[in-house]
C-alpha cells in the first residue's frame, strides 16, 4: 500500500499516527460515544487489540430523527478523556460548519460522513480548520465526485486529507451498503491521498467485517475504520455491525501477513 510519492497524513502531532505511511493504520472504537464507562471499556479493548487510533461519534447524523443523536459536546469531552488516558489520537465526526472549530479543538482529526460529503459549507470550514480530515465517500457519489469533494478541502489550504470508502447504495439488501473495493484501488491510482476502508458501516454485518478488512488490505488500503463495542446488544448506535474486543484482536492479527504481502 505504500509509495514514497504518496501523501502521508500525520494525525496527533509528533509521536502520533501517520496514515499513508509504511504502517497500516487500524482505527477503532464505538460508533457513538455513549458514556464514560462504555468508552473506557471499549477503548481498553481496542488498545489491547492493536488499534493505533480511536474513533467515536459525538455528533451522530442519524437517518431517523427518533434515533440517538449523540451526546454532542459532552461526547467530545469523553472522547478527549480517552485520548489523554491512552495517548492515542482520536477522529470524530463533525456535521455542521458552526461546530468545526469546537470539534477541531477537542480532537485530532475531523470526520466528514457519507451524508455530508457534498456539504460544501462544511467542507470549506473543515478545510480551514488546520486539522486532518477523514472524508467518507458519499453513499451515492462517484469516485470523481468524492475526489472533487476532497479538492474542496485542499482548495482551502488543507492537504491533510484521508479518503474513506464506506460502501455505496446498490440494489443488494443482504448487506447494509455495497463495499466498493475497486474504488479503493482506483482512488489510489488517481490520487496521492491515503485511502482507508470502513468495513463496519459498509457491510452492517459483523461476520463480513473480517473478510472485507482483509480484502481492503489486499487491494492497497492504508488502513481501516472499525466499529467495536463490548456490549453490542445494548449499543445506542449500530450495535449490529460492531465487533467485540476478541474478534477485533483476532482480526488485527490476521491482517499482519496480508499487509506485509502487499
Ligand atoms: C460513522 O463512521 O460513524 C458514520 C456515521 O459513518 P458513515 O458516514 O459512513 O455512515
Amino acid at each position: 500500500h505504500y509509495s514514497p510519492q504518496n501523501t502521508r497524513v500525520a494525525v496527533g502531532g509528533p509521536g502520533g499516527v501517520i496514515i499513508g505511511g509504511k504502517e497500516f493504520a487500524v482505527i477503532a472504537g464505538p460508533c457513538a460515544v455513549e458514556n464514560q464507562q462504555q468508552m473506557t471499556t471499549v477503548v481498553d479493548a481496542v488498545v489491547a487489540g492493536g488499534a493505533v487510533m480511536l474513533r467515536g461519534g459525538a455528533f451522530k447524523p442519524r437517518t431517523s430523527p427518533y434515533s440517538f443523536q449523540g451526546l454532542g459536546v459532552a461526547g467530545l469531552a469523553l472522547l478527549a478523556e480517552q485520548r489523554s488516558r491512552t495517548g492515542l489520537p482520536v477522529v470524530t465526526e463533525v456535521v455542521t460548519p458552526e461546530d468545526v472549530e469546537r470539534v477541531a479543538e477537542e480532537s485530532d482529526m475531523l470526520q466528514i460522513g457519507t451524508r455530508n460529503m457534498q456539504n460544501f459549507g462544511l467542507l470549506r470550514e473543515a478545510g480551514r480548520s488546520g486539522r486532518p480530515v477523514l472524508l467518507k465517500r458519499g453513499m451515492s457519489a462517484t469516485v470523481e465526485e468524492w475526489l472533487l469533494a476532497a479538492e474542496y478541502l485542499m482548495h482551502m489550504g488543507n492537504g491533510d486529507v484521508v479518503l474513506c470508502e464506506r460502501g455505496i447504495r446498490s440494489y443488494e439488501r443482504s448487506t447494509r451498503f455495497t463495499l466498493d473495493l475497486s474504488a479503493v484501488a482506483e482512488a489510489k491510482r488517481l490520487t496521492h491521498l491515503p485511502v482507508v476502508v470502513d468495513p463496519s458501516h459498509s457491510t452492517g454485518r459483523p461476520h463480513l467485517v473480517g473478510p472485507m478488512s482483509l480484502a481492503a488490505a489486499a487491494c492497497g488500503a492504508d488502513g481501516l475504520l472499525i466499529d467495536v463495542h463490548t456490549d453490542a446488544a445494548a449499543a445506542l448506535c449500530d450495535g449490529a455491525q460492531a465487533l467485540d474486543g476478541d474478534r477485533f484482536a483476532a482480526l488485527v492479527d490476521q491482517l499482519k501477513p496480508v499487509v506485509e504481502a502487499v
